[in-house]
Formats: C-alpha cells, structure tokens, sequence
C-alpha cells in the first residue's frame, strides 16, 4: 500500500442508511424491504437493499416503486433521527482518527496515515471500523481504503454492503477502474469517451491533458491525473466549517455605542479563539446586528489578508458598526468571520508585522488563560474593563466595504 506519498485514506458509507436506521428502530422489520421516501418530492430516498432486489433505486418515483415492490414497507423521510444516528457514526469515526470529514450524513473520509501502531495494517484497521459501528451503532458500512481519495471512495463501492476493499497496489486496481465509477465523469461524458472506445479510467491515459481538457472541459486535466492514481486532495477535517461567529442577547436592548463597542470586543475575542483552535484564517468579517422590533441587519468587510487576531476582527467590527450609523436600540449583537482558509497563509507577513506580532503574543496569552480558568475569566474582563491595549488603536487597513444580499 504505497501509492503517492504512502497516505492511508479511508472512505466509509453506511448501507442504505435511512432504510437501515428504520429497520434499528423496528427491530419487526428485519429482512422485509424498505424503502423510504415520498414527502413533497414523491420519490424514494432510500431502499433496503431487499428492496433493491425488486428494483427500486434512489430517486425513483414513489409510484413506480410501489408497482414494483407491492409488498414494500413504506416509512417517510424522518431526517431528524438520521441526523441523530449520524452524530453517533461520526463519533465512531473520530474514535480512530481526529482527521475526519463527513461528506454527508452517511459518509465520511477519514486519514489513517501514521495510525498503524493503533489500528494496525489497513485491512485490520478497515475490520477494526466495521466492528465498532456494528456494535456502537447497530449499522453496518462499507469501507475502502486506498492511498489516494477518489481511489478510496470507489474501493468503497465495490464490495455493498458491509463491504471492505483496501487497494493494495495502485496500478493493479487502477486498471479495474471503469469511467461509470468515477466521480465528474457524467453519462455524456462516459458517451463521447465510448464512442472513442475508451471505458476504462488508464485508457485514458493515451489522450493527454490537452486533449481531455478539450472533450471534457477544465475537469479533463483532473481527470488525467486520476488516470495516473493522482489525486492531491487529502482529508481536510474543517471543509464543513464555512465561517466562525460569536452573538450575544443583550440583557436589556442598548444603543449605547460604548457598550455595544465592549461586547464588540468580547465577541472578536471568542471567534478568534475559536479560529486558532482549529488553524483557521479568515478574510470576511460580518458584524450582525437585531433592533428592537427583530429587524435583522448584518455588513461585511473583506480584509486586505486572512486573520485570526482579535484585534483585526474587532476593528473591522468596529468600523462596520461606526458605518452602520442607526442609533439602535439593538436587542443582540454578533461578529463572524468567512472565507476561512488554514492559518499561516499570508497573516502577519505583509505590513504591520511587528504589531501584529504583539497582537498574536497577546491573543496566545489569551488562549493560556482560557485554557487553564475557562472563557468567563477573559470574557467578563474585556466588557468591564476598557478595550485590551494595542487593540483598539488601528483601523484594518485596505479593506473593502461590502454589503451582503
Ligand atoms: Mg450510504
């Protein structure tokens, strides 16, 4: 198992998760085929894979289901629950590797690179998974693992259900890959690749980037590489997390500038730590303001460089809240920040880095104290106590007021 750069990734599905939640909860249904679905929609959502041997399939309508499995156990759509056991999946999850993204409610890559001391070889480690959502969650799933993603999602498919597939040798399995498995390649695409005669992913290998990027776009030069086992997108565990914010009711509805400007601060603070503790930038500060009568505003500004410095997020805060100009009274208060990236791309290095130096030191200081007695002991001080020195002197430089729709 040493592809590119020795990477252990893993790709694991649940069986036809809604229908196999409905047969956990009614224990009855074992062996009858369900299918669960209708709602405004009218199609089927998911099939037990008994239903599936009637050939009903996702997004059929509910109608042509019923006619071909009369004898169907026919359940809604209850998506709360399957969010409820899917909390639970992911806990599993996490439990092998804190490099986890869930894809969806039933999905998830997780990066076992470096895990084989715990887990043992991929096969062990594949097995080990199954087991514990077997016995934690009641569930099975179906798990492949590969040295690279898309390889690892496919692995998954192959062996439904409670299926597990480790792609020991890259070449050998890449030759087994047909263009329908690929994720990106539609069945317009599969079409016009046919009629070349080509079906099978390596095949594609012979046609060059140049002439792929031709026939199927700026995707083609991606596909390319995937031709060659080539896939440079890891697990990134924070994909879900599109933005970081902080708000706060007020005890009683203020227009008191000072007063706003002090939870301003507090608020900066917490979505700053926040974005350190997962090493996260971000670009977009977003102030959010409620009036009396619930009328909700929010004003965005872009920073000229990604931060996660409380005094930068503070400023632009500030100064969106200045330009803002109504007079209140306000009911809550808040401060988020978007267009998140990993730390360490292009902060502090620009202008200003010997401030921003000092800002960091204090904000690391910050995160010792929170760390050791809790938020309460910084919170509560930055609203009593006058503004942090050194944070609220600078106006963010360079950026650019925004109005979001
Ligand atoms: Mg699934």
């Amino acid at each position: 198992m040493r592809g590119d750069g020795s990477q252990v990734l893993a790709h694991v599905d649940m069986d036809a998760f809604y229908a196999s939640v409905e047969r956990l909860d009614r224990p009855q249904l074992a062996g009858a085929p369900i299918i669960v679905g209708g709602g405004k929609r009218g199609v089927v959502s998911a099939a037990s894979y008994e239903a599936r041997r009637f050939g009903v399939r996702s997004a059929m309508p509910m109608f042509e289901a019923r006619s071909r499995c009369p004898q169907g156990v026919f359940l809604p759509v209850r998506m709360e629950r399957y969010q409820q056991v899917s909390r639970r999946v992911m806990e599993v999850l996490a439990g092998f590797t804190p490099l986890l993204e869930p894809v969806s409610v039933d999905e998830a890559y997780l990066d076992l690179t470096g895990t084989e001391r715990l887990w043992g070889p991929p096969p062990a480690a594949g097995r080990a998974i199954k087991e514990a959502m077997r016995r934690t969650v009641g569930l099975t799933c179906s798990v492949g693992i590969a040295p690279v993603r898309f390889l690892a999602k496919i692995a998954s498919d192959r062996d439904k259900p409670d299926g597990l597939t480790v792609v020991e040798d890259l070449e050998t399995f890449l030759a087994t890959v047909s263009l329908k498995e690929v994720p990106g390649v539609g069945a317009r695409a599969r079409e016009r690749l046919g009629q070349m005669g080509l079906g099978r992913l390596v095949e594609l290998r012979e046609l060059g980037p140049e002439r792929l990027e031709r026939i199927m776009g700026v995707f083609g030069r991606r596909l390319w590489e995937l031709s060659w086992g080539r896939d440079p997108s890891g697990v990134s565990p924070e994909r879900e997390v599109k933005s970081v914010s902080n708000e706060t009711t007020l005890e009683a509805d203020t227009g008191d500038r000072e007063e706003l400007e002090a939870r301003l601060l507090g608020l900066s603070q917490k979505v700053a730590r926040r974005l350190r503790a997962k090493g996260l930038c971000g670009r977009t500060v977003t102030l959010k303001l409620k009036h009396r009568d619930h009328r909700l505003v929010t004003r965005s500004a872009t920073l000229a460089r990604p931060t996660d410095a409380a005094g930068e997020i503070y400023a632009a805060a500030r100064e969106l809240l200045a330009a803002y100009g109504a007079p209140g009274p306000f009911r809550l208060i808040g401060v988020g920040l978007s267009h998140l990236g990993a730390a360490g791309q292009g902060q502090a290095e620009l202008f200003g880095a010997a401030k921003a130096g000092r800002n960091r030191a204090l904000d690391r200081a910050e995160d010792a104290i929170v760390a050791r007695f809790g938020e309460k002991a910084i919170t509560r001080g930055a609203q009593i106590a006058p503004p942090l020195a050194g944070l609220d002197q600078d106006a963010p430089k360079g950026h650019n007021k925004k109005e979001p729709k």
